[in-house]
């Protein structure tokens, strides 16, 4: 706890050298060159005005539900490598930035001020999503190869995406999970069988969450599961199975329960039903309400969208929409 003057003379430093650049407008000048040639980075990067870039982190997010990757798409939540890349390419041109189904529902939104959050997810773990090179690395054209290649070419559009896995997950290929929980991906529970919950005695609703859990963890060891997505929508009879249960000895608790459409979600400081976060669908763009339809809504009415600060430690949004926050985030609060 103890530290050395050093320390704290580094730091004295670097706030006398922010105040310094404050108090100039930002420009280096020849009255500072000593603070400003001595002083390590700040630890913390200037906060941007909130009303500079129009924050609002009471805003809707996006999160988009993906399935298959095909040249010849068959089904309605399907597309060609071409359709998936082009939507990211407008999402980076946009200014969306991808987190995590866990990052979404614990707040922990770390993008950017003025960039909006984007979450990207992927059902039912098909070799079209994750399939490997002899050389260990995705094939260019499955999806998870595709946002490496976007992401490397825009460092500032991160890797990320949360993955609903089914047992012996992207064909039963035992690089698959390990290589997910190592590059930054979430890995999400969607039951071991895929099953129509709503068809299943509770012990058996339980049973796929818990059989799921383990094939993860068996093949990601240490890895852990923080939310599930319902095999085709459907609740089990007793909804709070879906969160919450036991089997076998095995537990499990969920953070958040991902419903299949139709609408962008709340924030994660407002009205938010972790039980029942809704997803956009992406597809042919024959679904009504598909990504397409919402990224257009949403350009059209951007003061609706999630907007960053900046500044994962504050909330900020236009005071008029003070109500929306919801009370157990209101210590971050910063309307303006
Ligand atoms: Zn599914």
């Amino acid at each position: 706890m103890k530290r050395g003057s050093a320390v704290v003379l580094r730091i004295a430093l670097a706030a006398l050298s922010c105040a310094a650049l404050a108090a100039c407008g930002g420009a280096p000048n020849a009255a500072t060159p000593a603070l400003t040639s001595t002083s390590p980075p700040a630890a913390q990067p200037p906060r941007p005005d909130p009303a500079a870039v129009a924050a609002n982190e009471l805003g809707v997010i996006p999160i988009l539900m993906y399935h298959q990757l095909s040249a010849n798409p068959a089904g309605d939540y399907d597309q060609t490598p071409d359709e998936f890349r082009a939507e990211l390419e407008r999402l980076y041109r946009e200014n969306y930035r991808p987190i995590t189904v866990a990052q979404y529902i614990s707040g922990d939104i770390d993008i950017p001020a003025g960039t909006h959050p984007v979450v990207l997810t992927f059902d039912d773990s098909t070799r079209s999503q994750l399939s490997f090179a002899d050389n260990g690395s995705p094939t260019p054209d499955c999806a998870i190869g595709i946002l490496q290649t976007l992401s490397a070419q825009h460092p500032d559009f991160a890797a990320r995406a949360t993955m609903y896995v089914n047992n012996e997950p992207f064909g039963n290929d035992p690089r698959a999970l390990p290589w997910l929980a190592a590059h930054g991906y979430e890995i999400g529970d969607h039951t071991a069988d895929h099953s129509n919950l709503g068809r299943l005695d509770a012990a058996n609703v339980q049973r796929e969450f818990v059989e799921n859990l383990r094939a993860i963890t068996a093949a990601a060891p240490g890895y852990k599961v923080r939310t599930m997505a319902l095999p085709l929508g459907i609740f089990p009879t007793d909804h709070a199975l879906a969160s919450a249960g036991a089997w076998d000895g095995t537990p499990y608790q969920f953070e958040a329960v991902m419903l299949v459409g139709a609408n962008p979600a709340p924030a994660p400081y407002g009205q938010v039903d972790p039980a029942a976060v809704p997803r956009i669908r992406s597809g042919r763009g024959e679904v009504p309400f598909d990504s397409a339809y919402w990224l257009d809504h949403l350009a059209a009415d951007p003061a609706q969208r999630f907007t960053s600060d900046g500044d994962p430690t504050r909330i900020s949004f236009p005071r008029n929409l003070a109500a929306d926050l919801n009370a157990r985030w209101s210590g971050r609060s910063n309307p303006y």
